[in-house]
């Protein structure tokens, strides 16, 4: 009876790695995009699966079942490089994985049927698992890791526990065994089970923290741009100008605000889906024109808003190239009509200025709209002087 009791204790392992698996399947059904999630999900159930089978099994049912649950082991451990590898987008090299299998299926069949050794099945099944999972190492390695800590931290401990793996029988006979007697072979299952467990859940955790990393990456991204134009929206425009416009290092600085000229028309002669093709060269036209550390913003409909890291001179050529290469471009309406921009201009030195410059770059892009349109109007120290 203790007997059982502790070999359901066992199970409490290959458990958890069961449900580890299952929670990574989950993070997949969430983000189908991520398949390496599924591919270690199916090695934690593959390996979680044989590691309780076995923890039920008598020496000679472990001798009879070698070659099924060795195949699972080897499955088990393809699958985790497959995760891996894919996370890092190189192959897992399956043909070199399946020769691995075979040989180590023929050595397990070997020492199983022909002359039987538990401790040679340990040998060949844990040198086959470790080479197995590092299948993709060396080209994970060469295609440069990435910068980030998260990437580096799991490709690290990655080629440790495959390392680990590879050698754990010898390392285990070597530190204070006195030989390989029935209580090695069961501290070496235990130990065997922790590391294992230990490596799934530090894994599990790695892979998870990175999928929370850039599911926020992207959601910020998309919370921060207009989705037509990949320009920054009011909210990331006006996030992103106060430490521009706090920094005493950089500047001088000038607001821009630009309005397609009779927008409402092209959209009603055209058609809507043409109103935003002229939105989106808009928006390429005005990329072009900035450098480092300038922001390009739609604040709405056909409206956008520049900070441009320059004096007013400078920003108002800027505007006039702009103009000039929208209204030169015959291709951009049908029937080679010109499509025309006008522009309000003001200087800004600090961020609390920030909503007053816009009303009077604002108020400026009124009076351009007022005076025919199709031009450029900047604010002046004293006065406000229009340029065409
Ligand atoms: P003005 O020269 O005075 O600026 O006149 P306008 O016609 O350009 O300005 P108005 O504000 O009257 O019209 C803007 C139009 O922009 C109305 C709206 O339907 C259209 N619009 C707003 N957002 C979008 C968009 O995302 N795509 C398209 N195609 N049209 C849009
Ligand atoms: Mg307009
Ligand atoms: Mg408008």
């Amino acid at each position: 009876m203790p007997i059982l009791i502790d070999r359901l204790f066992l199970l409490i392992i290959p458990a958890c790695m069961l449900l580890l698996g299952a929670m990574l399947a989950g993070c997949w059904r969430v983000q189908r995009r991520r398949f390496h999630l599924l591919w270690v999900a199916a090695s934690y159930a593959l390996v979680g699966s044989a590691l309780a089978w076995q923890s039920l099994m008598s020496v000679e049912e472990l001798q009879r079942w070698a070659v099924v649950t060795g195949m699972l082991y080897l499955f088990g451990a393809w699958s985790f490089a497959r995760g891996l590898a894919g996370y890092y987008d190189v192959s897992a090299r399956p043909r070199l994985g399946l020769l691995i299998g075979a040989v180590v299926l023929l050595a397990l069949y070997y020492y199983s049927r022909v002359e039987v050794s538990l401790w040679m099945r340990m040998l060949w099944l844990n040198a086959g698992l470790g080479l197995m999972q590092l299948l993709p190492a060396a080209r994970i390695l060469r295609r440069q890791l990435p910068a980030g800590g998260l990437e580096r931290a799991m490709y690290w401990s990655y080629v440790v526990f495959a390392l680990n793996t590879s050698i754990r029988p010898i390392l285990w006979l070597a530190v204070g065994s006195k030989g390989q007697d029935a209580a090695f072979f069961s501290s070496y299952w235990l130990m065997m089970l922790a590391t294992t467990m230990l490596f799934a859940l530090l894994f599990a955790m790695l892979l998870l923290a990175n999928t929370v990393r850039d599911t926020m990456t992207a959601l910020r991204a998309e919370r921060n741009m207009d989705p037509l134009t990949n320009l920054l929206n009011r909210r990331a425009f006006q996030e992103a100008a106060g430490p521009l416009l706090r920094d005493p290092q950089r500047g001088p600085w000038t607001l821009l605000i630009g309005d397609i000229d009779h927008f409402k028309r092209i959209n009603d002669t055209w058609g809507h889906a043409h109103g935003d093709h002229v939105l989106q060269t808009v928006a390429g036209a005005l990329t072009q024109q900035v450098r480092g550390d300038d922001l390009v913003a739609r604040f709405g409909g056909e409206e956008f808003v520049l900070l441009l890291r320059t004096d007013l001179a400078s920003a108002e050529s800027i505007a006039q190239r702009i103009r000039m290469q929208l209204s030169e471009n015959r291709q951009l309406l049908p029937d080679g009509d010109r499509m025309t921009i006008s522009f309000g201009i003001a200087p800004i030195t600090s961020p609390t200025e920030l909503s007053a410059t816009l009303s009077r770059a604002d108020g400026l892009l009124y009076q351009a709209k007022q005076a025919g349109r199709d031009r450029v109007y900047v604010a002046r120290p004293l006065n406000e002087i229009q340029t065409t």
